[in-house]
């Protein structure tokens, strides 16, 4: 009774062409049993080698993984995994590198019933202790780059009993390599059947704001995201010869649920590079090989594209859409994109840990990018803005914390891993309190202002960082930059940036005030960075955001 699901969106897909008609008349259809696992695999395994990743980091450049590959080894590992005695609701830890035993595991842990847990290969031994040890996992899928740090933290880890891994390493006597588990183990396994709010995966959020929490996605979940994925990311039709590129790797939701679910979900390759560190001119040659036609990634990767100068050696005439999500999109950054990728629209997302995606522009709708706006909600999605205080509803044009209506949204987590408190305050009287600020326009665009606790009030006024950031992005002489708000005798607080330059611009006073000027002259007169501190680098999230949080610890702000 799942089939007709897919058509679900097949209908969708090839009749609407017109935003406000599709939003209106848009109604869910969630299954009552789905597993990720049927939809995102075994049902393309038919047997007729249907490319499911492209791999470039294989010394043979032709490496590709079928469905059915795909299909096999989950089986085998899914078996082994039983062996070992992990069941249904367990946690299993599965790095974030882009390889194909990464994708095997998640499989294979939904094939049990078991829920997926991706963790960065960035994390050092600390953040990697309290993610295994606060979502007492019991098996760990680790590729090489983690070992270290996993060695140094795992005797202490209790519940941890079972250690896979990736790589050509040396093993200890508590680890197995990865294909040595799935050697003799039988090719067919059945899939558990789950009803579709069982726990399919749980991701931590970044932690831009304090500890990690472990964000609980069901395996309805991934259903509830392709409406809005489907918008930004596909521009609404999906192509026979469609190439996806995930840029960060596999842990947060925007390579995950927005990138390589989809794409599996749809039968769409994706190319993959377990290479690590994010590298233009690397990113270039991989559009060029395999004719990418999907990408996109964090702003500060994309201003990294975009500033390269090695854009001019490779074909990007393949790319159709460029999405930006998990940052605010700053306007160079975005009318540069359009001049690399001369065929592509640049499309902005916006969306969370706890919501995947429910906003998105969309060309094909007649939902063009906007500088300083995020798009339109997503059909399935009501979304309200609302006194961050009082829960009270505002109007339109009015700046407020975004809200998303929770209650029967299948996109949404169902709570948080053993924080009730947390998901008592994240959802209230039915709404999706998101923690950002923003304003819908009467046109219905959502802008993002600043999350709700990185807010300075300067004389009264309230000034989001965000804007501020983005108006330094686009001097020359600026790389990155984080701005938060110190205290300040009579103001209250006052915006400081803290500021990295280009490589042939110098750290000076003239400098400082060059910038200040800049960015006075462009936003509002009280809005200028009053302090400006050069720095060589900043403190970022494994997902490469800048860590405000940090920058306030660093000022004394914040306890450390
Ligand atoms: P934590 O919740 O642990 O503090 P985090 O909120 O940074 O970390 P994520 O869930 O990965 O972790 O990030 C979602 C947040 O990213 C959003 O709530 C919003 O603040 C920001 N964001 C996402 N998309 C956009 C966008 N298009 N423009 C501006 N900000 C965005
Ligand atoms: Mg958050």
């Amino acid at each position: 009774d799942i089939e007709p699901r897919v058509d679900t969106y097949r209908f969708y897909r090839e009749e609407w062409d017109d935003y406000e008609e599709l939003y209106e008349s848009f109604e869910w259809e969630i299954p009552e049993t789905f597993n990720m696992a049927t939809f995102l695999c075994e049902r393309w395994a038919t047997g007729e080698a249907r490319p499911a990743l492209f791999d470039a980091s294989s010394a043979n450049s032709r490496t590709r993984y079928s469905f059915d590959q795909l299909e096999e080894n989950a089986n085998q590992l899914a078996q082994a995994f039983a062996d070992r005695g992990i069941e249904r609701g367990d946690r299993i830890a599965v790095s974030g590198a882009q390889r194909v035993e990464t994708l095997v595991t998640h499989i294979a842990a939904w094939k049990l019933g078991a829920v997926s847990v991706p963790l960065s290969v960035l994390l050092g031994p600390d953040a990697l202790s309290f993610r295994l040890e606060d979502s007492e996992t019991v098996a760990f899928v680790a590729h090489d780059d983690s070992l270290e740090a996993l060695r140094t933290v795992a005797p202490d880890i209790g519940v941890l009993e079972t250690t896979l891994v990736v790589g050509d390493e040396s093993l200890t006597d508590e680890e197995t390599a990865f294909w040595d588990a799935l050697e003799g183990q039988p090719s067919t396994f059945e899939t558990v059947s789950t009803p579709a709010d069982d726990p399919a995966m749980m991701i931590y959020t970044s932690g831009t704001t304090g500890n990690p929490k472990g964000v609980i996605h069901p395996h309805r979940s991934m259903l509830g995201a392709l409406p809005a994925v489907l918008l930004g990311q596909y521009n609404l039709q999906v192509r026979a010869d469609d190439v996806n590129r995930t840029v960060v790797e596999w842990s947060w939701i925007g390579s995950l649920y927005l990138s390589l679910f989809p794409a599996l979900y749809f039968g769409t390759p994706t190319v993959i590079d377990a290479s690590g560190e994010f590298d233009p001119e690397r990113e270039f040659e991989l559009i060029d090989r395999y004719d990418v036609t999907t990408t996109g990634g964090p702003a500060t990767a994309l201003r990294m594209l975009v500033h390269s100068e090695s854009a001019d050696r490779y074909d990007l005439s393949s790319v159709r859409v460029i999405v930006q999500g998990g940052e605010a999109l700053d306007r160079d950054t975005a009318t540069r994109l359009t001049d690399v990728f001369e065929n592509a629209v640049v499309h902005e997302v916006y969306g969370q840990t706890e919501a995947l995606q429910f906003v998105a522009d969309c060309t094909a709708l007649g939902v063009d990018h906007q500088f300083g706006k995020m798009g339109k909600v997503a059909p399935g999605h009501t979304v309200r803005i609302q006194d961050p205080e009082t829960g009270e509803s505002l109007e339109r044009g009015e700046v407020g914390e975004i809200a998303l209506e929770y209650d029967g949204n299948p996109m949404c987590f169902e709570e948080y891993w053993n924080r009730s408190d947390a998901t008592a305050e994240k959802v209230q009287n039915g709404w999706l309190r998101t923690e950002d600020l923003g304003v819908l326009s009467e046109d219905g665009y959502l802008s993002f202002r600043s999350r709700t606790d990185d807010v300075i009030i300067s004389s009264g006024y309230k000034i989001g960082p965000t804007e501020i950031e983005e108006c330094l992005a686009e001097h020359d002489a600026v790389a990155s930059s984080g701005v938060i708000g110190v205290p300040h005798e009579t103001r209250g607080e006052i915006p400081k940036a803290f500021v990295v330059l280009t490589d042939d611009a110098d750290a000076s006073e003239s400098m400082r005030e060059t910038l200040q000027d800049h960015v006075r002259s462009r936003l509002a007169k009280y809005q200028y960075p009053r302090e400006i501190e050069f720095a060589d680098e900043l403190p970022k999230t494994s997902t490469g955001k800048v860590r405000r949080l940090d920058l306030r610890k660093r000022e004394g702000l914040a306890p450390s």
